[in-house]
């Protein structure tokens, strides 16, 4: 297909979305022709949106949603601009932003993001949380789940924890756990068929192609599964929000009255609701179907905001159901054997101005990790990272890894080579190239404008580039 020519919107969608939408129809199709940008979101962890506002090269539109948000234009392309690899915001949909604004995370609490490939809401959550507490990011996809890793990574979270696991699984482990659960559900997407078609063209022509009535009735059952399982990894009080990127009736208040009826211990709460937050549509569900309170739901439309399609739901545990007595321990993880440790402070006595996460350093085959605090017990269970990864010990001595660099300040590190962001030397180094650079011999922290990029290492004044092989620009 050349580029920039979408597959044509299906008829049968565009036919019920006529019915349903009456009189608003019109303006709803128009929102697919005009022309418009994409959102995102700062890194608060790593800096202010008014810090980002200053350093921003390109066009930014406040987005009334949330100070953190932004609408830059088609031609911006922010996804290829070195503030990026340094983790300073993440691209997002200015709708995709609501579900995790609306679970309302706190530092300190436990967080549970049950669908978060490629981690656009898991980021956001972490971004919330200050780095406090423990963010348990989720993703079935065995392929998807390295997306989301790499996401993580670059956000710099210290507390993420990434799990490769079943709902099901989960639930069975960690039943009545979290403070807070997002399902950012898997949907049949008609709200991504009118993504912008630079920064997600791919996923807007999936959509197209792939949408059928059957889709639909098949992610709605999807859906009440897992919603089930979310609803088990709840503790009492806590907080449960689901959220679909589809306008489909069957797969937002359908699955969420379904959900209502066989789990009464839940009620749908009314959020504070922004302009451009439409209510949920109990109407276009039968009587049969309904159940009272639907209209809480949060709508979020094309025509009316500045984002694509979305749904929300904000669900409440009563607090006064019983917690199951379920027998947790912390996980034992392996000791790091004394010889590694000493390897372990030898780097960060001459890499580092101090020694991150001293007290809960955990090695994974070779790898070495700071665990957050109140991590539960993760063995039998799939994971990619139970915390920070720091460094893979590699033939008696330990390296640095990526992440360890993108959760670090420049100001962490005894040898900087801080590169402005317009100039040629931190495109090369992004490409793999090695740099002029006197100094100390070492490993060095490279940043850009002031924001940790990732590592090199200066032998004889030249800094060898170890940005990741898989991550160079070309
Ligand atoms: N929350 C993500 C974000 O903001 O970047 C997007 C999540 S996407 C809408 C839904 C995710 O659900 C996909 O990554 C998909 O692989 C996953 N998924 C598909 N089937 C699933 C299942 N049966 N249980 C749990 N997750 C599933």
């Amino acid at each position: 297909m050349p580029p920039n020519i979408q597959p044509p919107l299906p008829q049968a969608f565009l036919d019920r979305m006529a019915r349903l939408l009456g009189d608003e129809y019109a303006a709803f199709r128009a929102s697919y022709a005009a022309a418009r940008g994409g959102g995102l979101r700062v890194n608060t962890l790593k800096l202010t949106p008014g810090r980002f506002r200053a350093l921003a090269p390109f066009d930014l539109a406040p987005v009334a949603w949330s100070p953190d948000a932004y609408l830059v234009p088609e031609d911006a392309q922010p996804g290829k601009h070195p503030y990026h690899a340094a983790g300073l915001y993440y691209l997002q949909d200015p709708s995709a932003m609501i579900p995790a604004a609306l679970l309302d995370p706190q530092p300190g609490e436990r967080v549970l993001d049950l669908a978060a490939a490629p981690g656009g809401k898991a980021t956001h959550i972490a971004a919330s949380m200050g780095d406090d507490g423990l963010l348990v990011a989720n993703e079935i996809h065995g392929k998807r789940v390295w997306a989301l890793a790499e996401n993580l990574e670059r956000w710099g979270a210290h507390n993420a924890v990434i799990t490769n696991e079943t709902p099901e699984r989960l639930a069975e482990r960690f039943e009545g756990f979290f403070d807070r659960v997002l399902l950012d559900a898997p949907c049949s997407g008609e709200g991504m068929m009118r993504m912008s078609e630079r920064i997600s063209e791919r996923k807007g022509e999936a959509a197209r192609v792939e949408w059928a009535p059957e889709l639909v009735q098949g992610c709605a059952l999807r859906q009440s599964s897992i919603l089930a399982d979310a609803a088990r990894l709840v503790r009492p009080g806590g907080r449960l929000v689901y959220s679909t990127c589809t306008f489909a009736p069957e797969e937002n208040e359908g699955t969420i009255a379904r959900f209502l009826r066989d789990h009464p211990e839940f009620e749908l709460i009314d959020p504070v609701r922004l302009p451009g937050f439409g209510p949920g549509r109990p109407d276009w569900l039968t009587e049969g179907e309904r159940v009272p309170g639907l209209g809480r739901a949060v709508r979020l439309w094309p025509h009316t905001g500045p984002g694509a399609g979305h749904f929300v739901a904000v669900l409440q545990k009563r607090s006064d159901v019983e917690r199951a007595p379920v027998e947790r321990s912390g996980w034992r993880f392996v000791q790091v054997p004394k010889p590694l440790l000493g390897l372990y402070d030898d780097f960060c006595r001459e890499t580092l101005t101090s020694t991150p996460a001293e007290a809960r350093l955990a090695l994974v085959g070779s790898y070495l990790y700071a665990l957050p605090d109140d991590l539960p017990d993760l063995i039998g269970l799939r994971f990619i990272h139970p915390g920070w990864w720091l460094e893979t010990f590699k033939k008696n001595r330990f390296e640095p890894s990526h992440a360890l660099a993108l959760g670090l300040w420049p100001s962490d590190a005894r040898r900087v080579l801080d590169l402005p962001s317009g100039g040629a030397e931190v495109l090369a180094y992004l490409r793999g190239e090695t740099l002029p650079g006197a100094g100390e011999d070492g490993w060095i922290l490279v940043a850009v404008d002031g924001f940790s990029l990732g590592w090199g290492k200066r032998v004889d004044g030249r800094v060898k580039s170890h940005y990741p092989r898989g991550l160079r620009w070309f």
